[in-house]
Formats: structure tokens, C-alpha cells, sequence
């Protein structure tokens, strides 16, 4: 047999793969776990690819291989593709989809004894007394005796007879396997059309990608079910990815009342051994059913049909830590590797997807409206001009009558600020000093709840100082805005017998509380609900019929290039969580720019002309979707270094035509945990391939000590 050469992927920072020869008695193939030497170690990788071996050349070898379930060449091609895209190591990408490595393994198991159910009908009184014990026992005969208060002796004989199996359990359970027909709602006829659209999509079992465009409260999860059903009925795998914050117990259990049984989900503060058992069992293709967050994209599918990403236009679906990726569009790829379909599920799609399902390249399928007698809300603006509110109040007249109104007819409020904490700006009243991060370009937030001043970007909190660190004068703070709590202390006062909760993830820090505060909602032991982003998606409250905006104009500011279709996005889900049952809604939106495009339109329910006049207008300036981004991140601990190597790097930049380079400057956060950062711009025509520019500009250039440098292919925060 003619000797082989391997290339290797371990799951460390490393750019590529590396050479290795394979023993002759060796049987690998792609896909396959092996050791081999990497520096002075012997690690772990996967083979990615196998050759003949080049005569003159001396390669270290193999060193075994693992028996584990290899990953697919579907998976392989995935992560090669994630790496060229988004200029990410290679080597990360795969750890990325490796995490744990116990997940290889069989699951651990433990060894115990179960009664024997045919047993003699004659027992002495000491095995009478263990088989009355019930049983299973532990795997120790000391530890038997010592429950069943007989003697070790006893123990063995009975065991010698027949009367206590020995058996093993999996410690890492395997999931149940879902019942295609178990719950299906009857679907009114619109429903019933777009599930139809959708089956014969993944019936066509190739490469095909959907918009399930419908207004909020449609029915788009239930109509998706049957697509999944479709999709898992041969034995397919189906993968769900919901924004982070909608993974809600409420949102599982609708999987269970569906389908019978809880899907295997998959989110950042998961266990270790409960990632590893979903680890698993998605690998060998026992998983059916997956809802995850977006790192639930990177799981090794063994035969998977189907993803569906809801709420795609979601901002959450992009990683900017470590490896950054869009998971929405990674989804796209992904099926297309495999060859499946891809659901992308919004009330209000991305405008790139939007563009896409216009050109025809996307099945476009709506949900026009509600099903019953559930109607989408009346959402109307307060224009704050006109309706003022008093001297360091925030709520205006018409929210008022509002409020009050509901608390009248029983019914629930909520009311949306997309601010944590008490008041988002500490202002010095003496000196004008604003009270600052240390090390981090970002004001301090009021929290009056644990009377600490808080910075949001990086986590540093310190006491509420009593005098002014700058010029020392005692009880000078002012708080400036309003954040969640503080509008709780102006609802209180207004509607002192009201149940005012706050729900935000301060007070809403792990599962259990976020599944009780859900609960007291539902059950409308709450009457006014105060929330940050946390309230936007996916809940359904059959009682509530008030939606308040208190500032419609927060996510307008910033200079961002998707602020007026991030606030369209934003404050059509928060409207849409009003009436979503028989009782008619109401939202109404307090703003200082009624005329804008995002807010007029959203007032007279003209999704189109906005997201048109929107379009013409990236359309004009080469912005996605009409052209495409990259940015760079250059950062460091000393700011002229900084600046110095920034500079260099634009000197370095290939020449290509039709390209603008924007910068290096100062972002708005000029520096996070003491680094000073400066960013870069990168704009390009659609059919320019952007990722490999990045790369071939990054390889031009040694980063050194200090110094980090990060590509981020189509940026979505501008920070
Ligand atoms: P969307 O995801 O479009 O916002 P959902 O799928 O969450 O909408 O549906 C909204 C609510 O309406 C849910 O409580 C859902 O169970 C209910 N619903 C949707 N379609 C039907 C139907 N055909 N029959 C009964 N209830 C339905």
C-alpha cells in the first residue's frame, strides 16, 4: 500500500492545517479523531484531508486514532468556509464546533443491581428484607447491606443466586424521539398555505431558502412545525435557532405540546455534561429536534434537513467575541453545503433578506395577519412636542390615560425603555463632571437597586460615590434620563395599587427568574410590565393589550447604518406583543421625531414604503445590500503605538479598483478595558470578494505584541 499523508486541524489559534504522514497500518479517512505531535504535545485533530506521500519530503507521524464518530465532510467543508468568510483562524472555527472533548465518548456510565422480578416465592427474612427495599441498589455490596440493614454475606449470596442483576446506565440519557402528528392546531387557510409552501420545500430535499414573512402573532412557529415535521419524518435532523433571550421555558414546552416530547436545546450557560449529551446525540443522529442559539449552527449534525432561523433579523444571530460570524447567514451556507432548506422566520426580515426574497432568490411566503379574531394592535406616535412630559418625569399625558384605562378593564401593560438600571448618565452638579469607567470610554449607569454605579459595556461597578470625584463636593450627583427602575419609581407613584414588575437581566439574572416573572405575567399577577430588550420577542401574554414606548428615539442616534430599520424592527415586535389574543391592542410610541421614516410608517402600518425609501437610499450609497462591508479593529495599550500601527496598515493595503477605505479613527468607544482603539472602513461592490481582500491585506503586516488586530466581515455595530 503506498504510504499517505494526512493534513491535520487541531482546535487551537492556528490559520491551517498541517501535514503528517500516516503509519502504513493505519486506516484513517477524512472526518477522523487522531493524535499527533503539535510543538512538544501530542494533541488532538481532525484529519481534513489525505494524499499520497511525497518521496522527498520528511513529515512527523501520526501518532493513533481515536475511535469516535468522525465529522461529516459536510462538516469539514463548513468549517473551511466559516474560516475564508469571516477571516478567522481555521483552527478556531474548530474548536468552536468541538468545545468539550468528552462529547466524543460514549457517555459515562454507572453500574448497579436491580432486583431479579422472578424471584422464589420462599425468601428468608434478611432477603425479604432487601427485595422489600425495592431496589436499584448501588453497585457496592457494603453500601447494599448497609440499606437494607442485612450483612454483607446476606448481600453476595443473594447476588450469587440470581437474586440482584448487575446492570449499567448511560449517565448522558438519549432524547426522545418526536411524534410527527402528535399536536397539530388546525391551521386557518392562510396558515395552512404557507405550511404547504413550506413542506414542499424541504420535500424537494436540495438546497432551498424561504422567507416566512408574517406580522406578529401570525402563527409563524406554528406553521414552521410542520416544515420541521416534514423534515424529521425520515429520520432527518431538524435545527431551530432562536435569539438567546426567546430560549424561554414558555418557547420549549410549545416544542413539547407540538411534537410530545422536549427537543435537545443548546445555549451559552448550558452545564458541561449537558452540552456533551446534546453534543453527542446530535452527532450520531439521535437528536431530531434541536433549538439552540446561534452556536447551535456549529453542532455536527449527522443528517440534517432543515433550519429554521426565526426572528432572523435579530441582531443576537451575530457573534462579536471571539470567532465573528453571522449565524442567519451562516445557516445559508451551511444548508447549501448539505444540501437542505433553510426557514428565515420574521415579522420584520432583515433588509437584506428582504432584497433577496424580492429578486426571487428566496421563496417569499407571508402570513398577512393574525389568526381568529386576534387583530395586529393600533399603534399611534405621542409626539412629545405636543405632549410634554413635567420636569424630570418621563411618562406623557396620553400613556397615562392609557395605563389607566387598562388597569380599569383588568387587563395588562407593559412598557418598553431599552435601558438597564436607574438613570443612564451621573452628572456632577457643581463641576459638570460625568461620572466615567475607569478604563473604558463609557459612562456610569445608576443602579439604584443596588445603589452601585454600573458600566454596561465591560461590567466594572463600584459604590455610587458620595461626593464628586473630581472636585469633591459632597451629595452634587444628579441622575440624568431615565433607565427601567426609574420609571417604575415615576409608575408607582402614578398607579400606587398597580403590580409594577421590572424585567430586565438585572432582575431577571438566571432561567428560574426570568420563568417566574413569565408565569406571574401570564397569570396576570403583574399588571404593569417594565422591560428592556428582555420583553421585545416572543412572548405571548393573552392579557396584555397596552404597549408604551418611552423612547421611540433611543436607537435612532448613533451614526449606525441600520438605526432607522433596527428601530422599525424593534418597535413593530414591541407593538406586536399587544392583543395577540381576542382583546384588541393599543401601542403608542413617545417620540421627538415623529416625521421620521422608520416612525411615520410605522404608525400608518406601511411597512413597504419604509423599507423601500430605505433601500433607494443604500442603493444610492453602495450600503448593504447593495455593497458589502468589512471593518477593522486595530487596538492596543498604548494609544500612539496604536495610532502609529494603524497607520501602517492602511500603507499596506493592495490595490483593487472600485474600493473605499474609510479611516483609521476614533470610534465612538475610543477605548474598552484600557485599550485604545482606532477602526477602519472597508467598502466594496457586491461582487468583489471582500473576505479574500481582508486576507491577503492582513497577511501584509505582522501584528506585534499589544497590538490585536480584527477583521469583522459584514459589521453590524459600528462601535
Ligand atoms: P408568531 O411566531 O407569528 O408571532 P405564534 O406562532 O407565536 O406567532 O402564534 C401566536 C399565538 O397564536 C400562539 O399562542 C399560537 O399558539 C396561537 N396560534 C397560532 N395559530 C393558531 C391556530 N391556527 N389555532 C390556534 N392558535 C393559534
Amino acid at each position: 500500500m503506498a504510504m499517505q499523508n494526512a493534513q491535520i486541524l487541531f482546535p487551537v489559534n492556528v490559520p491551517n492545517a498541517f501535514d503528517y504522514s500516516v503509519p502504513c497500518d493505519f486506516e484513517i479517512a477524512i472526518g477522523n479523531f487522531v493524535y499527533a505531535p503539535i510543538g512538544k504535545q501530542i494533541k488532538l485533530g481532525v484529519v481534513v484531508s489525505l494524499g499520497k506521500a511525497e518521496q522527498n519530503r520528511k513529515l512527523r507521524e501520526l501518532v493513533s486514532v481515536k475511535q469516535a464518530k468522525p465529522l461529516t465532510a459536510e462538516m469539514i467543508q463548513f468549517i473551511f468556509w466559516t474560516s475564508r468568510y469571516n477571516c478567522a483562524p481555521l483552527g478556531l472555527i474548530l474548536k468552536m464546533v468541538l468545545g468539550n472533548l468528552k462529547s466524543l465518548d460514549p457517555s459515562p456510565v454507572v453500574n448497579y443491581f436491580s432486583l431479579n422480578k422472578s424471584l422464589p416465592p420462599k425468601l428468608t427474612t434478611a432477603r425479604l428484607s432487601l427485595v422489600n427495599n425495592g431496589g436499584p441498589f448501588p453497585a457496592r455490596v457494603n453500601e447494599i447491606a448497609k440499606r437494607a440493614r442485612i450483612s454483607p454475606g446476606v448481600v453476595r449470596g443473594f447476588i450469587k443466586s440470581g437474586g440482584l442483576i448487575s446492570e449499567i446506565r448511560q449517565i448522558d440519557k438519549p432524547f426522545d424521539k418526536p411524534i410527527i402528528n402528535y399536536g397539530k392546531l388546525d391551521l386557518t387557510e392562510g396558515q395552512q398555505l404557507a405550511s404547504e409552501q413550506l413542506v414542499s420545500q424541504v420535500r424537494k430535499k436540495e438546497f432551498n431558502v424561504s422567507l416566512l414573512d408574517g406580522v406578529t402573532g401570525s402563527g409563524k412557529t406554528e406553521v414552521y412545525f410542520e416544515a420541521i415535521a416534514e423534515a424529521i419524518k425520515e429520520n432527518g435532523q431538524a435545527l431551530i435557532l432562536v435569539p438567546e433571550i426567546s430560549l424561554t421555558q414558555a418557547a420549549i414546552s410549545r416544542f413539547k405540546k407540538r411534537f410530545g416530547v422536549l427537543p435537545a436545546t443548546w445555549h451559552s450557560q448550558m452545564t458541561v455534561a449537558a452540552k456533551r449529551r446534546v453534543w453527542r446525540e446530535v452527532a450520531h443522529g439521535r437528536a431530531k429536534l434541536v433549538v439552540g442559539a446561534r452556536s447551535a449552527l456549529y453542532l455536527p449534525f449527522e443528517s440534517l434537513r432543515l433550519i429554521v432561523v426565526d426572528e432572523e433579523h435579530d441582531t443576537s444571530y451575530k457573534q462579536e467575541e471571539g470567532v465573528k460570524y453571522n449565524a442567519r447567514d451562516m445557516s445559508v451556507v451551511r444548508s447549501k453545503i448539505s444540501n437542505h432548506s433553510v426557514i428565515l422566520a420574521s415579522a420584520t426580515p432583515a433588509l437584506e433578506t428582504l432584497v433577496n426574497a424580492r429578486s426571487g432568490k428566496y421563496a417569499h411566503i407571508i402570513l398577512p395577519e393574525r389568526p381568529g379574531s386576534a387583530f395586529l394592535p393600533k399603534v399611534e406616535l405621542v409626539d412629545l412636542k405636543k405632549f410634554p412630559t413635567k420636569k424630570n418625569k418621563f411618562i406623557s399625558e396620553p400613556l397615562i390615560v392609557a395605563i389607566e384605562k387598562v388597569l380599569e378593564n383588568k387587563e395588562q401593560a407593559m412598557l418598553y425603555l431599552n435601558r438597564r438600571g436607574y438613570a443612564p448618565l451621573i452628572l456632577c452638579q457643581s463641576c459638570g463632571e460625568k461620572l466615567k469607567s475607569p478604563d473604558t470610554d463609557s459612562w456610569l449607569v445608576e443602579h439604584r437597586s443596588t445603589n452601585r454605579a454600573v458600566c454596561h459595556l465591560t461590567g466594572f461597578s463600584m459604590p455610587m460615590p458620595k461626593s464628586c470625584l473630581k472636585c469633591g463636593v459632597e451629595e452634587s450627583f444628579k441622575s440624568v434620563g431615565p433607565g427601567v427602575e426609574r420609571i417604575s419609581e415615576e409608575v408607582s407613584i402614578l398607579f400606587p395599587n398597580a403590580n409594577v414588575e421590572i424585567l430586565s437581566s438585572d432582575t431577571s439574572r438566571n432561567a428560574e427568574e426570568l420563568a417566574s416573572r413569565m408565569l406571574r405575567m401570564e397569570k396576570g399577577e403583574i399588571d404593569i410590565m417594565i422591560g428592556t430588550q428582555m420583553v421585545v420577542k416572543g412572548h405571548n401574554f393573552p392579557n396584555l393589550t397596552f404597549v408604551g414606548v418611552i423612547d421611540g428615539d433611543l436607537s435612532l442616534s448613533g451614526g449606525d447604518l441600520r438605526a432607522g430599520e433596527r428601530t422599525f424592527q424593534t418597535l413593530v415586535q414591541v407593538s406586536g406583543r399587544a392583543g395577540r389574543t381576542k382583546k384588541l391592542g393599543h401601542a403608542l410610541i413617545q417620540t421627538h421625531q415623529p416625521e421620521h421614516e422608520a416612525l411615520a410608517a410605522l404608525e400608518i402600518g406601511d411597512r413597504d414604503s419604509f423599507i423601500d425609501a430605505e433601500l433607494n437610499l443604500r442603493e444610492a450609497l453602495l450600503l448593504p445590500p447593495f455593497g458589502k462591508l468589512a471593518a477593522v479593529i486595530i487596538s492596543g495599550t498604548d494609544e500612539k503605538k496604536t495610532d502609529v500601527f494603524a497607520n501602517k496598515f492602511i500603507s499596506v493595503a493592495p490595490k483593487a479598483n472600485d474600493l473605499t477605505i474609510l479611516g483609521p479613527s476614533e470610534p465612538l468607544m475610543g477605548r474598552i478595558r484600557g485599550r485604545y482603539r482606532r477602526r477602519i472602513l472597508v467598502q466594496s461592490r457586491l461582487d468583489f470578494n471582500l473576505s479574500k481582500y481582508m486576507q491577503l491585506w492582513r497577511g501584509k503586516i505582522k501584528t506585534h505584541a499589544n497590538i490585536k488586530l480584527q477583521i469583522d466581515i459584514d459589521p453590524q455595530s459600528f462601535m
